[in-house]
């Protein structure tokens, strides 16, 4: 990638690519959308796309696309945040939901 308008038009099309597999990976069973998130997240890394508010849609773990069968979801009030529990491996994610994440993640 040696010009800038080549690296960009390379994300795009990218970006359109991680859009599909990730609606292909909703649609689909519970194995093959692991492999289409595993695709996904490789052309990711490679393009260093970011992600966003995708990253809370799998775990981090074991790539499973979340679904109310394989996932647990509850609200911490007190530390107000979200919390993911994949019933998989096992691995916790969070994020918040409070005012104050709310105004960081828009400074980012
Ligand atoms: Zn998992």
């Amino acid at each position: 990638m040696a010009y800038k308008k080549d690296e960009e038009k390379f994300k795009g099309l990218a970006e359109e690519r991680v859009e599909i597999l990730f609606g292909l990976a909703k649609t689909d069973t519970e194995e093959s959308a692991r492999e289409y998130l595993k695709s996904a997240i490789r052309i990711a890394k490679f393009c260093n796309l970011r992600l966003g508010n995708k990253k809370g849609l799998f775990c981090r773990q074991c790539q499973t696309f979340f679904n109310p069968e394989n996932s647990r979801v509850r609200l911490n009030s007190k530390k107000k945040r979200v919390e993911i529990l994949c019933l998989r491996c096992g691995y916790k994610r969070f994020y918040g939901y409070g005012k104050e994440q709310k105004e960081k993640r828009r400074k980012k």
